[in-house]
């Protein structure tokens, strides 16, 4: 480590340099760290990769006093403490992992006025001995990392973030700011709000990221669609695959190493030593690709990732931005892709219907899915729709796959019919509910044990959607249940008919529908120069 400066009083530019070696503030940063310096409170809207640290970092050394940063990883805490003492910063955490030893060192650290910065996690500030100490030293700047945390609406709330609010009459004349990579403009009105900062100013950057390009592509077999994925990127890309399960990850990363691609496999279950020598290999080689939950990934910085990949569908659509976001950091083209077929729809469905939580809870995951899957299926600008979310207004971008190849679209109201009216007819005649591949068979003519034993045959509908193919029926399917207009129910995802279903029953609601797009093999994926 380099040994302790004093910059309290310094230039914001100056420090910028000395500390960082940065020549520049970026974007709004300059404009941050001024108001923050001069005392104002700020909530900062930035993408990931934007620059979010030097926003607080530099207003603590520069203001007297000792910089406090709410955290929630851990792990994000250790390594930015690790690069700003590298750096010649005095900084230090607090937090479970450490002894009663190492903790009274930075206590007294801080007491003494010798820290720039302090990390604390979020459950350690609701104690009142932990209030009361800090009380007792001076506290330059409070920084409130990840505040999206806060919002009982978003995909990531921690019920430690809601005590966090009180820090304003705990510690009245010391600017904070709250930063977020995540925020729909209903978490960020909750925000601000529950951390009570009304006088603070607000700094929303774009969260486009032009260089990423955005595919979406029909399941079919997704390891083979993933290797050819992965083919048509430059040789040596480093990548991030993002699976559901901890089994994925391990089956898929054999797959792909079996397939001649340098593939590791990251999930929580593995040996801690595995994990750090995976991740290791990852951020020092090139061309490694990581299969991970997402369990991986927060505050890892690696700048040229080429590409992150899923192959089973994210939760929402902040969840989808968040990870795709940590490809091209460093600006240059990339491919955020994935693909998600009518198995993903029934199975998080059922997920949310299994999950504990009250009806609003459900509703609530209910909600985010349903905006993951409009991104998946419409048929205008993937980034026009996925800014639009974060309540930003753009024009078609160019760059992701519906605006290079326009999707193809056909009339799917009798086939929505054929399909419906076999649902009812099985639900009122015989109180029967079933999943989409035995109705299929039904509407396909199929001659199975099952559709014998149960007479299906003789029903109206049988063999009737034969001129569809089972894959065509499949993206029907999984198109009704994004809309809304169909239901998985129950641990076997069965399919009922949900209110608008009427409307396609009376022939009042069209049903365009798109043409799915199955790897377009070597026409696939190109990075856009
Ligand atoms: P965020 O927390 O918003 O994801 P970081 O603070 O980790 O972003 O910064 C992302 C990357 O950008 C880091 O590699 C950082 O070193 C770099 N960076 C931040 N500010 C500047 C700047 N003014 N000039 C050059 N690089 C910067
Ligand atoms: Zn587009």
């Amino acid at each position: 480590a380099s040994p302790r400066r004093d910059f309290t009083g310094s230039g914001a530019r100056a420090v910028l340099l000395e500390v960082y070696g940065y020549d520049a503030f970026r974007g709004e940063q300059a404009a941050i760290v001024d108001h923050v310096v001069a005392g104002g409170d700020a909530v900062v809207l930035m993408p990931t990769g934007g620059g979010k640290s030097v926003c607080y970092q530099v207003p603590a050394l520069v203001r007297p006093g000792t910089g406090l940063v709410v955290s929630p990883l851990i792990a994000l805490m250790h390594d930015q403490v690790d690069a700003l003492i590298a750096n010649g910063v005095h900084a230090a955490y607090l937090n479970s992992t450490q002894s009663p030893q190492e903790r009274a060192a930075v206590e007294q650290a801080y007491l003494a006025g010798e820290l720039d910065l302090l990390y604390v996690a979020p459950e350690r500030l609701n104690t009142e001995a932990t209030l009361r100490f800090l009380a007792r030293g001076k506290l330059s700047v409070i920084a409130i990392d990840e505040a999206h945390c806060v919002s009982q609406w978003g995909h990531d709330f921690r019920p430690d973030y809601l005590a966090l609010g009180d820090l304003a009459d705990r510690f009245p004349g010391v600017p904070r700011l709250a930063l977020t990579a995540t925020a729909t403009p209903a978490t960020h009105r909750e925000m601000t709000e529950r951390l009570r900062l009304p006088k603070a100013r607000h700094f929303v950057s774009s969260f486009d990221r032009p260089n990423i390009q955005y595919r979406i592509e029909a399941k079919s077999d997704p390891r083979r669609q993933l290797v050819g994925f992965i083919r048509s990127m430059p040789e040596g890309s480093a990548g991030i695959v993002y699976a559901l399960s901890r089994k994925s990850v391990e089956q898929t990363a054999e797959f792909l190493s079996a397939q001649g691609v340098d593939a590791l496999p990251y999930h929580a279950g593995l040996d801690a030593s595995v994990r750090a020598a995976n991740q290791s290999r990852f951020l020092r080689e090139d061309g490694v690709v990581m299969v991970a939950t997402i369990a991986f990934g927060m505050g890892i910085d690696k700048p040229d990732v080429r590409f992150v990949a899923h192959i089973d569908l994210p939760k929402s659509v902040e969840g989808y931005y968040q990870e795709t976001g940590r490809a091209g950091r460093d600006g240059e083209p990339s491919i955020a892709w994935m693909v998600y077929g009518l198995g993903d729809v029934v199975q998080q469905r059922r997920m949310i219907d299994q999950s504990p939580g009250d009806r609003a809870f459900k509703t609530r995951l209910g909600q985010h899915l349903d905006a993951m899957l409009a991104l998946c299926e419409t048929i205008g600008c993937r980034r026009q729709n996925l800014l639009a979310y974060f309540g930003e207004e753009s024009t078609a971008c160019g760059n992701c796959d519906t605006c290079l190849e326009a999707p193809e679209t056909w009339d799917g109201l009798v086939p929505a019919q054929k399909l419906l009216s076999t649902i009812v007819r099985l639900q009122r005649e015989r109180g029967q509910a079933f999943g989409a591949g035995h109705l299929i068979d039904i509407l396909r003519g199929a001659s199975t044990d099952r559709i014998r034993q149960q007479g299906h045959d003789t029903l109206s509908t049988y063999g009737l959607g034969a001129d569809l193919s089972d894959q065509d029926w499949r993206s029907v399917i999984r198109q009704l249940l994004a809309r809304g207009i169909l239901q998985a129910q129950g641990e076997y995802g069965t399919l009922a008919i949900a209110e608008p279903a009427a409307g396609v029953l009376k022939g009042e609601t069209a049903v365009p529908l798109r043409r799915d797009v199955l790897g377009r093999g070597a026409g696939a994926p190109r990075l856009r120069k």
